[in-house]
């Protein structure tokens, strides 16, 4: 009974600590928002450049976003800043790769092929064996044929000879 009573209390702490935390957290969610405003207002009043580029953006514009937000799509297109080396240089490797790839799927294909037409030509090998062997057991029977009696006349007629 006091086992059980001191299992809810436990139970009641964690929940308390839980609750807590899920309060901490969205206190602490609320802050960052605001703080992500502030430096919003802050960068909304002044002019902001590329610092590759030049190109600049500032509180004239009517623009729906953040100035940071404009300011990372531009260097998302700017010529002159580094990413765009970067993502020539990705797009490359990128086209490289897909070139490799089909080459791959090529050779595969090619690969294939030849197993298949040798697998055919072992087969008929093989044929070719077994009918040379069918050949020439035909022709032994034919050039030395088994006539009863022949090789004991052979025989007979070598030591005759003798
Ligand atoms: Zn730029």
């Amino acid at each position: 009974m006091s086992e059980l009573g001191d299992m809810g209390r436990a139970l009641a702490n964690e929940l308390a600590a839980w609750a807590a935390c899920q309060a901490d957290k969205a206190t602490l969610r609320a802050r960052v928002q605001e703080l992500e405003q502030w430096v919003n207002d802050l960068q909304g009043g002044r002019y902001i450049n590329c610092v590759y580029c030049g190109d600049r953006y500032g509180p004239a514009d009517e623009v729906p976003a953040t100035i940071a937000q404009v300011l990372k799509e531009h260097i998302e297109r700017c010529p002159v800043h580094p990413m765009s080396a970067l993502r020539a240089r990705c797009e490359d490797l990128e086209s490289s790769l897909e070139t490799a790839r089909s080459e791959l799927a090529s050779y595969e294909a090619r690969r294939s092929d030849l197993m298949a037409r040798y697998t055919k030509m072992q087969f008929r090998a093989e044929q070719a064996e077994e009918q040379g062997l069918a050949l020439r057991s035909a022709l032994q029977s034919y050039l030395y044929p088994d006539v009863p009696g022949l090789r004991e006349e052979n025989a007979r007629l070598r030591e005759a000879a003798e």
